[in-house]
């Protein structure tokens, strides 16, 4: 008996033991995170919805304005609408739509559905956001993905999409103009706006979503004000990335003109090219330099297969190179495990389109220089902003005493 009392005894104390370890874990997670406008420890809840943390009441006054607008929402969209379907297939996420004709932005759950992508036959895990584009052509719909609240210099632990439509004729977004006062608006936000989150740490491709959280709302709100879209680039529709060639098409484009062309060629695409849909995730390693690049395969021309391996594109490739340790080998999507890339990245990949997630524009020397980034063996030491920026001045001078006189004077992909 006596024996039995004491294991019951040691038993409770392990478990007291752990039921600590755990509270005060959970409180050190609390009290890490920051307050949502600042970097300071958050530790004065919002009284209303409970879903933030201000370091101050300075702090909190600051986010006042556009966050009594969504505090009754969040609390009410609180509880998930159904449990995921039995195969795991359908699922819904937390979103924010910033409806175009009303005042205040709304929380809901958004179906996210697992679909194979055409071009790829990948399968990806999409958001169905038609019911909020009524009537809008989906090739018109964009959207700007981010990570990072620039205008606050926070990092946030989700990325997320602004979803927009650039059909014409559309009304001037209220919701937008409520939570923002109007002021200071880089852009016009027209129409119905949808922002979704999407987990950073997904395998890539694809992106899987996530939940938006009040962080991701503030971030938004603060883009609405600071995205820095060039108005005339955006009437011409063009934004600058480049067309890595493979070098089926560089031996192509040396029989028609007689001289080599570069490797990266830079180029304009249109704001509604397929390039910036949902379903392309940024490159892995790009992400971890801060500067996420999106990538799209052109279409292969018979005059580039002439010889075996003519269509491989080993930058092309490179980009695409798992950098998730814990990044499982097979599954639908061809994924090879870290410092891989997925299958349908291996071989024939053909020419490359490359553009920046942000929108700003992407130079070939910039792409070239995160290939030479990735291509050394210190890659992993690299692949930070700091890293990078760093790598980029020593790799300019390298490149200058090769002769790439391009790369002479040229500015830093952080800077533009
Ligand atoms: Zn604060
Ligand atoms: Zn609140």
């Amino acid at each position: 008996m006596e024996r039995k009392g004491q294991t019951k005894h040691q038993r409770m104390a392990v478990w007291q033991c752990l039921e600590l370890t755990s509270r005060i874990c959970r409180l050190k997670k609390i009290r890490k995170r920051s307050c949502i406008i600042c970097t300071q420890p958050g530790s004065k809840a919002c009284t209303g919805c409970h879903a933030f943390k201000y370091c101050s009441i300075e702090c909190q006054e600051t986010d006042w304005p556009a966050h009594k607008l969504v505090c009754r929402s969040f609390k009410i969209v609180s509880a998930r609408p159904e449990p995921p379907s039995i195969d795991g297939f359908v699922n819904s996420k937390r979103a924010i739509l910033f409806p175009v004709d009303a005042k205040e932005p709304q929380f809901f759950w958004v179906k996210c559905e697992w679909m194979k992508e055409p071009d790829s036959g990948l399968f990806v895990e999409n958001h169905e956001l038609e019911t909020y584009y009524p009537g809008e052509e989906k090739r018109l719909r964009t959207n700007l993905r981010f990570n990072q609240n620039p205008l606050r210099e926070k990092n946030l632990d989700n990325g997320f999409q602004i979803w927009i439509s650039d059909s014409d004729g559309l009304e001037a977004n209220q919701s937008i103009m409520a939570t923002t006062k109007g002021k200071n608006l880089s852009r016009e936000w027209r129409g119905n706006v949808v922002v979704t989150s999407y987990s950073e740490a997904s395998n890539v491709p694809p992106t899987v979503p996530a939940d938006m959280t009040m962080s991701d709302f503030r971030a938004a709100v603060d883009i609405f004000t600071t995205y820095g879209v060039d108005m005339s680039k955006e009437r011409t529709g063009k934004c600058k990335g480049v067309k890595i060639r493979c070098f089926g098409e560089e031996k192509e484009a040396k029989r028609t003109t007689g001289k080599w062309s570069p490797k990266y060629e830079p180029i304009g695409l249109p704001v509604d090219h397929p390039i910036f849909a949902a379903t392309v995730s940024p490159s892995p390693v790009s992400r971890f330099i801060r500067i996420p690049v999106l990538t799209r395969k052109c279409k292969v021309k018979d005059a580039w297969k002439a010889t075996l391996g003519d269509t491989d594109n080993q930058a092309g490739t490179y980009l695409h190179i798992e950098a998730d340790p814990k990044a499982p080998t097979g599954g639908p999507n061809g994924g090879l495990g870290w410092g891989m890339a997925p299958a349908p990245w291996q071989n024939n990949v053909g020419s490359v389109f490359v553009v920046r997630a942000d929108g700003k524009d992407l130079l070939p020397t910039h792409l070239w220089a995160l290939y030479g980034a990735i291509s050394t063996d210190r890659v992993m030491a690299r692949m930070t902003r700091e890293g990078f920026e760093k790598y980029f001045e020593e790799f300019k001078k390298e490149m200058v005493q090769a002769g790439q006189q391009q790369f002479a004077g040229e500015i830093s992909p952080y800077a533009i």
